[in-house]
């Protein structure tokens, strides 16, 4: 008798309308767009570690920064190229020559040249006509490619501009030479359904060979959406280590690489085992806490407290868990507290080869449920003050920018 498989897997019944790219290449945005995030800065030793951790689990493209910024970023940037890495090094720039200049004395190998592309950006922001727009891009590709750069063309605020002009503007800077062409939801307003029809008009439209999206998360949506693109047959997502970026974030890499190896079953390369290594490294390099709730590298995403749930995964993992914490080198945890049942404290006195009778074992559950609430509170509410005091007002206060103001020399009229 054929024996039925424990769960069902209905993703094959799908299979047929993804088109993933062979390979897929990760491009890692933590140092740039990440960094922009507030209060995050990384100083060029910080840079190279995390850049390091980022080669070595396999990503293959790392935005090092914009050089043009600041000398301290143009040192990071060098830094991070000095460092050997296997990974192919890029650094940003704006639609200006010194900008694209900066890049080619960093020595990065590749570059992502960017401008934007909706009427609100050209309008409000630049300043600059469609044409404008164009003449800069062209001008700035031109520039790279004579300079023997990989160029990747990056328009902001893709998905909210006029399409006819995404087409003339992606298709001309192909011409012109631009190796990969990134589409971008910068403020994070698609939705995977949308976003499959808008890829696939921009394939019929432009005949992108190599191209990326870069999915911003202010609706929750960047790994949803970012998924959906490689669905699409796009070859390089833009990701960010724990989600980081502006506002909510860019798609999380951890959560792109194990949706694809985990979900689809796609060998993307990347040794997932060090992922949870490379969250933490970030988070404490970053100063932005990981939600205890994130996936596959929050504190909670193998934990099991409750006794109907530990039960079960003590009986068979299948039951509750997705896949085995090992995935992203992590380990399982049964969390002793409220709602810790009688299943979870007989495997836990199996540690020391304890048995004990069930009089004996009701009391030590009333013991362990009361001490568990008892502790969590305490301690976690004084650690939310404080983390909700340096969380509400990132950067510098009020009153230290108007003493700035005067150390500076600038005088301020009465009111
Ligand atoms: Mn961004």
């Amino acid at each position: 008798m054929e024996e039925r498989p424990l769960v069902e897997n209905y993703h094959a019944a799908t299979a047929a309308s993804r088109r993933f790219a062979e390979p897929i290449v990760f491009w890692d945005e933590t140092l740039r767009d990440g960094e922009q995030m507030p209060g995050v800065h990384f100083s060029p030793e910080e840079k190279v570690r995390i850049a390091t951790v980022l080669s070595d689990v396999g990503v293959q493209v790392i935005d090092a920064g914009i050089p043009v910024v600041s000398p301290d970023e143009a040192a990071a940037v060098r830094a991070v190229v000095g460092a050997g890495l296997r990974a192919k090094i890029l650094a940003s720039a704006r639609t200006v020559p010194g900008d694209v200049d900066a890049v080619i004395r960093s020595g990065a190998s590749h570059i992502a040249i960017f401008v934007a592309a909706s009427e609100v950006h050209l309008r409000y922001k630049l300043k600059m006509t469609q044409d404008q727009v164009l003449q800069a891009s062209l001008a700035s590709v031109r520039q790279a490619k004579e300079a023997g750069l990989h160029v990747a063309f990056v328009t902001e605020d893709t998905v909210r501009a006029p399409f006819d002009f995404v087409e003339r503007l992606y298709t001309s800077v192909m011409e012109a030479g631009a190796d990969r062409l990134v589409v971008s939801d910068t403020v994070g307003i698609m939705t995977p359904l949308t976003f499959r029809w808008y890829l696939e008009e921009f394939a019929r439209r432009v005949h992108p060979v190599d191209w990326s999206v870069h999915c911003h998360n202010d609706f929750g949506l960047a790994v949803a959406n970012t998924l959906t693109a490689l669905e699409v047959g796009v070859t390089t997502p833009h990701v960010c280590v724990n989600g980081l970026g502006e506002r909510s974030g860019n798609a999380s890499l951890e959560e792109v690489v194990v949706a694809l190896e985990s979900l689809y079953g796609i060998r993307t390369g990347l040794r997932t085992e060090r992922l949870y290594e490379l969250s933490r490294l970030v988070e404490e390099v970053s100063g932005i806490p990981v939600a205890a709730n994130k996936a596959l590298v929050g504190y909670n995403s193998f934990s099991h407290e409750a006794g109907i749930h530990t039960h079960g995964v003590l009986a068979h993992t299948l039951t509750y868990e997705p896949l085995q914490p090992e995935v992203v080198g992590r380990h399982r945890q049964m969390i002793l507290g409220k709602h810790t049942g009688k299943a979870a404290l007989v495997e836990k006195l199996k540690e020391r080869g304890v048995a004990t009778t069930d009089p004996l074992l009701l009391e030590l559950l009333r013991r362990v449920k009361e001490g568990g609430e008892a502790r969590g509170k305490g301690q976690l509410r004084s650690f939310l003050e404080e983390y909700r005091t340096l969380f509400e007002h990132p950067g510098l206060t009020d009153a230290e920018f108007w003493q700035m103001v005067g150390d500076a020399g600038i005088r301020v009229e009465a009111q």
